[in-house]
Order: C-alpha cells, then sequence, then structure tokens
C-alpha cells in the first residue's frame, strides 16, 4: 500500500541510513533517555551529519531539498527507537519550531539560527501554548513591547517539549493588542537571553523528552528577531501547525504499526490453556481489527503527504488525520496492553508505555475536539 510514496532507490538509501542510526544509536539507550527525560545532545549533531534535521530546507541553508515524502520514511524509522519522549523531541526540532523560520524568516535569522539547527549545534522548541490558553490560541497573553529596536518579552509559555535542550524558541508572542489576529509575531528567542528562565514538569508518558513551564522578565530580543512580518505571527503559526500535526499523524502510525507487530510476536509465544494466545479466534480478530484501523490510518495521511509533495494546501485532510491517527493509536495500545495481560501493566512493557505515550495524540497540537471545529468550520457548518 502506497509503496509509489517511497518508490525510489534514493527512499530506500535514505531509509537505510536512518534505521541503523535507530538501531544503533538511540534504540540501545531507549530507557536511559526515559531515565535523562532527553536525549543527549550530542544525538542531534550527528543526525545532523547525516542529512536528517533539514530533508525539506533549502541546500543554501544546509538542507536537503527533499520533500515530505522524506520526513514520512524518516519519522517511520525514528519511532522504532522505542521512545515515543524521544520522537517527539526530535519531531519538535525538525518539523514544528524550524518550518516558520525557514518559510518566512529573514536571510540573517535564516544564518544565525537555521543553518546551526539544521547542522544540529543547535536545537529548536516551540512555545506557543501558555496556562490559559492551549487550545484557543488567540487567548494567548505573552506580550512583546516595542523598545526601539528591540522586543521587551514579558509572560509565560506551558508544556513546552525541548524545555531543557532548546538553545532558542520560535515564540508566539502578542506585539498588537488591538490588532485582532493580525496582532501576533513569532519571535525568535535564544534560550541563554537574561530573564528567561524554566522549570521542568514530571510527566505522565513520553518520559524522553523535556516538557516545561518557561517564564520571560523582561527578556530582550532584537526585533530583528522577528519570524517574517510583524503581526502575521498567528497565520505564520496556523500554516507551522500543519507540519506539526502531519508528522504527528506518521509517528502515530507507525508507532501503532510497532507495537501491533509485537504484541503479535508476544502472542505467538505466550501459553495460554495450553496454545499459544495467537491461535485463539478472538486474538486474531483482534489483531486483524487493529491492523485494518492502522492502514486506514497510514493512507489518510499518506494522501496528506502526497498533498504536500505536489504543494497542495491540506489543512482538512491533516485535521481529518490528526483525529483519526489519534484515536487509532489509543485504541491500539489499549488493546495491546489487554494483549499482554499484567506485563502489559509494567512500565518495560511496550504497551504499557504506548497506553500513557499515544493518550497525548489526541491533546497535543490540538485536541481532537479543536481538529473537529475547524473541520466542522471548513464544511461550512
Ligand atoms: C507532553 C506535552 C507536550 C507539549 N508540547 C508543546 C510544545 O512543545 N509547544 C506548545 O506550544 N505546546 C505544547 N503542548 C501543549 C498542547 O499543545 C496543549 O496542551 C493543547 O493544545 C491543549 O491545550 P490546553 O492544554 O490548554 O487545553 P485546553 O485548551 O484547556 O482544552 C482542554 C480540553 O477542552 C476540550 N476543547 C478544546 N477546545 C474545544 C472546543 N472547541 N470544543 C469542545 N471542546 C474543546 C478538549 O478536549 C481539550 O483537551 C504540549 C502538551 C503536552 C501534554
Amino acid at each position: 500500500m502506497s509503496v509509489d510514496l517511497f518508490a525510489t532507490p534514493e527512499h530506500a538509501l535514505f531509509r537505510t541510513t536512518v534505521r541503523k542510526f535507530v538501531e544503533e544509536e538511540l534504540a540501545p539507550r531507549a530507557r536511559e533517555f526515559d531515565a535523562m527525560g532527553k536525549i543527549d545532545k550530542s544525538l542531534y549533531r550527528r543526525m545532523g551529519e547525516l542529512g536528517m534535521l533539514g530533508l525539506r530546507y533549502d541546500p543554501k541553508w544546509g538542507g536537503a531539498g527533499l520533500d515530505w515524502s522524506y520526513s514520512a520514511a524518516m519519522f517511520e524509522e525514528v519511532v522504532r527507537c522505542d521512545n515515543a519522549g524521544v520522537t517527539m523531541g526530535i519531531s519538535v526540532h525538525t518539523d514544528m519550531a524550524t518550518p516558520s523560520l525557514h518559510e518566512f524568516g529573514s536571510d540573517e535569522l535564516k544564518q544565525r539560527f537555521l543553518v546551526p539547527s539544521i547542522k544540529g549545534e543547535m536545537v529548536s522548541a516551540i512555545a506557543v501554548t501558555e496556562p490559559d490558553a492551549g487550545s484557543d490560541v488567540s487567548a494567548i497573553k505573552t506580550r512583546a513591547v516595542r523598545d526601539g529596536d528591540t522586543w521587551v518579552i514579558n509572560g509565560s509559555k506551558m508544556y513546552i517539549t525541548n524545555t531543557a535542550t532548546a538553545d532558542w524558541l520560535c515564540l508566539l508572542a502578542v506585539t498588537d493588542p488591538e490588532a485582532g489576529y493580525g496582532g501576533f509575531s513569532q519571535i525568535i528567542v535564544p534560550t541563554d537571553s537574561p530573564g528567561f528562565s524554566y522549570q521542568l514538569l514530571d510527566k505522565i508518558g513520553n518520559w524522553g523528552s523535556d516538557t516545561g513551564l518557561l517564564f520571560f522578565e523582561d527578556v530582550r530580543v532584537p526585533v530583528a528577531n522577528t519570524i517574517g512580518d510583524i503581526g502575521r505571527g498567528f497565520q505564520q503559526q496556523m500554516m507551522q501547525f500543519q507540519d506539526e500535526r502531519l508528522v504527528g499523524c506518521v509517528s502515530a502510525n507507525a508507532g501503532a504499526e510497532a507495537l501491533w507487530e509485537k504484541t503479535r510476536r508476544y502472542c505467538e509465544e505466550r501459553i495460554v490453556f495450553k496454545r499459544p494466545l495467537s491461535k485463539m479466534q478472538v486474538t486474531q480478530f483482534k489483531f486483524v481489527e487493529m491492523l485494518t484501523q492502522i492502514a486506514a490510518a497510514k493512507e489518510l495521511t499518506y494522501a496528506c503527504v502526497r498533498k504536500r509533495v505536489r504543494g497542495e494546501d491540506a489543512t482538512k485532510e491533516i485535521s481529518m488525520a490528526k483525529l483519526f491517527s489519534g484515536r487509532m493509536c489509543r485504541y491500539v495500545a489499549d488493546e495491546c496492553i489487554q494483549l499482554h495481560g499484567g506485563f502489559g501493566y509494567m512500565k518495560e512493557s511496550a504497551a504499557g508505555r504506548a497506553f500513557v505515550d499515544t493518550r497525548l495524540i489526541s491533546i497535543g497540537g490540538g485536541a481532537d475536539e479543536v481538529m473537529i471545529h475547524y473541520l466542522a468550520k471548513m464544511l461550512g457548518f
């Protein structure tokens, strides 16, 4: 199914490179990264050397100049690192915090922040959500006030991935409270700026990523750090969310497929009432039902990828895919934990981890209800 998307020898070679990196350098340390709450920053340099961090970006800035099919192929491999938090941290850097900079940033900003980010010398984070505003992005309050050529930033951001790892933030701030949707700007804030601080948060899942609460107290950055035009931040962030959601779908689907395979192997070996669990018809039915849902989610996601490869808007399809993949991977995790019995409830079990990790997909980057709300609007209701 959908082999056409990944049909070239270049795709195969790229997958082999990523798979080797994941199998040799990420997967063996999966539980260590859980304990650290993040990965070694040096691994970003390694990913930079392998060309993994700027796949769709212009070669002028060090990118590979490829299309979304390569991003999809990459994350189908990265999820095999057996650590959803690690996958999330990497995807925040490649597909959630840097797309706006590549698309709208000035050459000077790209030179200072995008080039080192593609090399893996810098890591980024996306800072949109606030303690009092998540689903309704327009309700954010973090304020950037202009003082000559400088923005003075005050406020806070909540649940930000890559908090302790990031060298810079793609911050969404209010720059003109009177201007409605024209009153927001995306601003690059280096995390070594005086007045910036953070506090890490304790999550129920995705342990291999560092999520935190950020504070901005009179943080001063040049107005030249604005990505694109002042006042266009809301619209640019809505576009950036499309990449975020699509990479989330790819990862969710591939994670569910990997869990399905692991659970099948487990059920083939686990003896219950004198025969393998996989020999029971009810178990086989579960596997077939799950794989059907996984295949449907993948095809819907690939339809989005194809549209993006053709340079078409895929907002409607991506919203549907995010809704569907989020629900699908939660259902698969729930079935797989059940098939594992007591072992599924242990932290060392992939099913147990998936049970908490997948719960995020229907919340982060726009909750299910937000997707449905957008879709209803797009459908003219
Ligand atoms: C582990 C983790 C990592 C994250 N990483 C980042 C990050 O890197 N950067 C970042 O900016 N944010 C990040 N987030 C934040 C995430 O995007 C928000 O949590 C999410 O958008 C929901 O916002 P909220 O938590 O404020 O929930 P709220 O906005 O308070 O919504 C609560 C619930 O209300 C319901 N709801 C919302 N809108 C509607 C509606 N229109 N109709 C009916 N019901 C509705 C939904 O069920 C929703 O879950 C992360 C969150 C988590 C948990």
